[in-house]
């Protein structure tokens, strides 16, 4: 079957649906096909006052701000803006609030559109589109083109050719017109994803969106915050205390709380109250936590007690060994993505050389998780996966490429797939004999297990410290890296003031340095 065909017989079938639906209507429908139907907001009300509880992102984001509101000062200086800001988090965190906050803040126009708006179209009617509107964009610098969902783009694949050649070709439109302009002609792309592991990574490379924002999900602070926005014009019993609501609701977003607070207000009115009082809001969190339970985003008591001694166990590890990367921040906030808790670890600069012992202190650091769950629960848990495949790798480099084993200075190849390499055949040739491979196999399973005694050690004798830091965690959601040097009865580090945090993109950390995450 020709695809043109298919094409044709669509194209036809939609003009009949089209007239179908009244003549003016039809010509207005067909006409507009190719236009951009993003949303353009000229006055955007949102300020960074109607976003509470996720302070990093809004202050990674003021640069943008101060840029959109002078642009003149940027270019003067020769200064290079970020062309595209990703804002990646768990849904209902605020991502689209605050693209519209920032385009609020600095009086800008902004440029709305969806990922999922492009999915199940024509070919080349989402990249019309992606065209016009980076072409209206260019009309009214400085100002925002927000693209909402932006995996929605890369998420249609293998849902049939037609959307999926539709999506490559949007895609690519999107990066054309992204490489196509100067930042200095003031046009900045922000978009927003919950999945940023599935996107495209050419989207991602220096020049387009060369800048990441997490947007959490907000800790108790946060959520009082948030809570405290969202009861404004909400008729509340002055017994209503809301520190306590946000106690319980750990793992709650921004979106959660503002349901919560509505629900409340519904409940209330249905019984006739003049006011909410705590009783409804009691009732409103039993309700929305079993919706998120029931949407599987809720961690239990026990999952969290495992998972903040798993997370303590490396950054307890990381500070107490030598040549380990030191700690940001331990947080067990839910993450969504998978990830239910979160070592930061802040970048020591650039290495371009490590020891063996510090190799092994990174050994160490990875199983210290694995090694925390067998000291403080009592048993392993799936947790350390991730963990475990960074620090087999490291171990397997020893041996095999840096000649710190007992097998001497020699190199061993690491045995070739087909499947990575199809033109190696069915695998490549090893260059060394079976018995090899067996002695090369004991060395690597001999420093992972020197790695996790060595961090079983560092925990044991730490063991009322790591527990003591267990307590505080589970109940302040997170601890700084210099929290944990005090209990640790460590001196604080020189750059400790300052705060930058190292990630750019934490669920998807590639190399060891990068932070820490487990899967669920
Ligand atoms: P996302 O785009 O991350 O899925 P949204 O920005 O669409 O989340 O949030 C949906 C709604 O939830 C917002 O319109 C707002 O009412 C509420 N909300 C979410 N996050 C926050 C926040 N950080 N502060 C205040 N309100 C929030
Ligand atoms: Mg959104
Ligand atoms: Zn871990």
């Amino acid at each position: 079957m020709h695809a043109w065909l298919i094409v044709i017989g669509l194209v036809v079938f939609l003009w009949l649906w089209y007239s179908s639906r009244g003549g003016a209507a039809a010509q207005r429908g067909i006409l507009s096909f190719g236009k951009s139907r993003a949303r353009e907001v000229t006055e955007e009300t949102v300020t960074f006052e109607d976003v509470a509880g996720v302070d990093e992102a809004k202050e990674e984001l003021k640069e943008v701000v101060d840029f959109l509101a002078n642009p003149d000062r940027y270019a003067q200086l020769g200064a290079r803006i970020p062309k595209g800001v990703l804002l990646v988090g768990p849904p209902g965190t605020g991502k689209t609030l605050l693209a519209r906050a920032v385009a609020g803040e600095a009086k800008r126009p902004f440029y709305h559109i969806s990922g999922s708006d492009f999915v199940e179209m024509f070919v080349g009617v989402g990249a019309a589109r992606v065209r016009d509107l980076f072409q209206k964009a260019r009309e009214h610098a400085p100002c925002i083109v927000f693209i909402d969902e932006l995996d929605a783009l890369g998420k249609a694949r293998g849902a049939g050719v037609i959307s999926h050649e539709e999506r490559e070709q949007t895609l690519n439109q999107l990066l054309v017109e992204m490489d196509g302009f100067d930042p200095s002609t003031g046009v900045i792309v922000m978009a927003a994803t919950n999945r940023p592991e599935i996107l495209d990574q050419a989207l991602l490379r220096p020049g387009r969106f060369d800048r990441q924002v997490l947007v959490d999900r907000p800790e108790k602070e946060g959520r009082r915050k948030i809570l405290e926005l969202h009861v404004k014009g909400v008729t509340l019993d002055p017994a209503v205390d809301l520190e306590q609501v946000a106690a319980r609701t750990p793992g709650f977003a921004g979106a959660d709380l503002a349901n919560l607070v509505n629900e409340a207000a519904l409940l209330a009115a249905r019984r006739r109250k003049a006011k909410v009082t705590m009783e409804e809001f009691d009732e409103a969190v039993e309700r929305v936590l079993v919706g998120l339970e029931k949407k599987g985003r809720l961690v239990s008591p026990a999952e969290r007690r495992i998972v903040a001694f798993h997370e303590l166990g490396h950054a307890v590890c990381a500070e107490t060994l030598p040549g380990a990367d030191p700690v940001q921040k331990v947080s067990i906030v839910p993450r969504g993505m998978g990830a239910l808790g979160l070592t930061w670890h802040r970048l020591a600069e650039d290495r371009y050389l490590m020891t063996a012992s510090e190799l092994q202190s990174r050994i160490a650091v990875l199983l210290g998780g694995r090694a925390a769950e067998l000291l403080f629960i009592g048993e392993p848990s799936t947790g350390a996966h991730d963990d475990l495949a960074k620090a087999t790798e490291i171990a397997s480099d020893m041996v095999r490429k840096y000649g710190m084993s007992q097998l001497g200075l020699r190199t061993f190849e690491r045995p070739r797939m087909a499947m990575v390499n199809p033109e190696l055949g069915a695998a490549s040739p090893r260059d060394h004999g079976d018995e090899t491979a067996v002695s090369i196999d004991k060395e690597v399973d001999r420093l992972i297990q020197e790695g996790l005694e060595l961090a079983r050690k560092t925990l044991e004798e730490r063991r009322a410290v790591v527990e003591a830091l267990a307590t505080r965690l589970l109940d302040e959601q997170q601890l700084s890296g210099l929290e944990i040097r005090r209990a640790l009865g460590l001196p604080a580090r020189e750059q400790e003031n300052r705060s930058e945090l190292a990630p750019r993109k934490p669920e998807a950390a590639p190399e060891a340095p990068d932070p820490e995450t487990k899967p669920a």
